[in-house]
């Protein structure tokens, strides 16, 4: 991927490559492809002054601005994996990544690049060796890493770049968070390697979006199922003449919404599935019918199929060795050679995939996600809890929010109920990232458990 993203800048040096928006959806900067050339040849100086070598882990907790692109692409290009930080990580989640990941370099605001880099260096890479290491929430608080290869990143967005046709004079809007596959891997490094210019925005505002695809030429947006849901009731233009494609991830699209944006915009939202852990799996086409409630079909050299209880597997070229410095998990993760994605599937009588739902107890608030676990691991100490549970909440607007659950120890009158939900809340503004913290607290006399004795989530939502 990253030889192609370069030689794509290298090829067309006058182009527009990179483009920033500010929240209004005005221009506030553009670079050419000499000009994040340039750039990265600087940061490739930086990283070699880092003494970063190939193999090792550089940091990367950068704003949405122009260093972000050209950062990203030198320490691909540089052999070296990029770890990217999420910015809403409380202080404590952040430094456990850092430390899980053992970085060597932090590429952030504070990094000063060399203005006069040299021409770009594009190092050999041991094969299989990660090139990205994202770390999602992990069951106790403690984040796991999942390490994808160049192999892996190549062979997904080929698979995408084919099945969304997409094209190097195609603008793409980006106001996804780029700490994510969705965004990082998709968006920012699936349109360097295709060439395509990337508009991106300084952050996700329903109407400002809606300005923004009408004004400036774009033909691609990609977003999750929460950007969907506002852009359907949002003011602003309800034609877009150079737009081409919106494709829609990471929790499921109601299928309101899929209606609601194709009755009011004229395009139907294209639906696909995918994980950190294996890329994109499956996709709704291109031409042919977008069924909504369902993700499409496989992509090319991607095997999904569906165990006894419904479990969706996957294997293929896109799919992860393993988790980081983990092998009890990624063992536990693999059957036969196919990776356990945790989720429930189902035939559609299009022949497509459906997501049923999810065995793994993943809450996904607006398309970020959060495991009960670390919430729980965060708030249950406070004392006067008897027992916390986290579990997903329907939301209309995020898909599902997180809801707290909580038993006390004695009784507990309402003065004292809200004195103590203060408390848990103060908690979890220390403790977790915003999306990660409860909206909803209810105290309960007790929880509601199964004929095993364990807790129900389910009847909790
Ligand atoms: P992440 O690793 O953050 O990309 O989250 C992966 C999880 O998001 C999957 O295991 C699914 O539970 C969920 N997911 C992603 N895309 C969809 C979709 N189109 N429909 C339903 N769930 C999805």
């Amino acid at each position: 991927m990253i030889r192609a993203a370069l030689e794509r800048l290298e090829s067309d040096p006058a182009r527009e490559a990179v483009v920033g928006l500010d929240a209004r959806g005005a221009v506030r900067w553009r670079m050419s492809a000499r000009d994040v050339l340039a750039a990265i040849g600087g940061w490739q100086v930086w990283l070699d002054a880092q003494g970063v070598e190939p193999g090792e882990r550089v940091a990367l907790d950068l704003p949405r601005g122009p260093e972000l692109l050209p950062a990203h692409l030198a320490v691909l290009a540089s052999g070296a994996c990029a770890v990217p930080i999420n910015p809403a990580l409380s202080e404590h989640e952040r430094a456990r990544v850092l430390e899980r990941a053992e970085v060597r370099a932090m590429l952030d605001a504070a990094a000063e690049r060399p203005s006069a880099g040299g021409p770009v260096r594009l190092a050999e890479a041991a094969p299989g060796a990660p090139a990205l290491l994202i770390f999602t929430s992990g069951t106790t608080g403690e984040p796991k890493g999942v390490p994808l290869s160049r192999e892996n990143l190549e062979a997904n967005l080929d698979g995408l770049a084919g099945t969304w046709g997409l094209r190097p004079d195609e603008r793409l809007l980006h106001a996804l968070p780029a700490h994510h596959v969705h965004g990082l891997v998709l968006a920012l490094y699936g349109s360097a390697r295709m060439g395509m210019p990337v508009w991106l925005m300084e952050r996700f505002d329903a109407e400002r979006v809606l300005g923004a695809l009408a004004e400036h030429g774009i033909a691609v947006f990609m977003g999750v199922p929460t950007m969907y849901h506002r852009m359907v009731d949002a003011p602003g233009p309800d034609a877009f003449p150079s737009m081409r494609l919106f494709v829609s991830g990471s929790a499921p699209l109601a299928e309101a919404d899929f209606h609601g944006f194709e009755s009011r915009f004229g395009f139907a939202p294209l639906e696909r599935y995918g994980l950190t852990e294996t890329l994109i799996v499956a996709s709704n086409p291109l031409d042919g019918a977008r069924v909504p409630g369902t993700v499409g079909r496989p992509l090319p050299r991607t095997e999904v199929r569906l165990a006894n209880d419904g479990e969706i597997e996957v294997r293929g070229p896109g799919v992860m060795c393993g988790y980081w410095q983990d092998e009890e998990t990624s063992a536990a993760s693999f059957r036969d050679g196919f990776f356990r994605t945790g989720d429930l599937g189902a035939m559609h009588e299009s022949g497509h995939l459906r997501i049923a739902g999810r065995l793994k107890e993943l809450i996904i608030v607006g398309g970020s996600n959060v495991l009960p676990g670390e919430v729980e691991h965060a708030l249950a100490g406070e004392p006067g809890v008897d027992e916390l549970v986290a579990a997903g909440v329907p939301d209309a607007d995020r898909g599902e929010i997180v809801g707290a659950f909580v038993v006390v120890h004695e009784g507990g009158d309402p003065a004292a109920l809200r004195e103590l939900e203060t408390r848990l809340r103060e908690r979890a503004e220390r403790e977790l990232a915003p999306y990660k913290r409860p909206r909803l607290y209810r105290f309960l006399a007790e929880l509601p458990r199964n004929a095993m004795g364990k807790v129900d989530r389910r009847s909790l939502r």
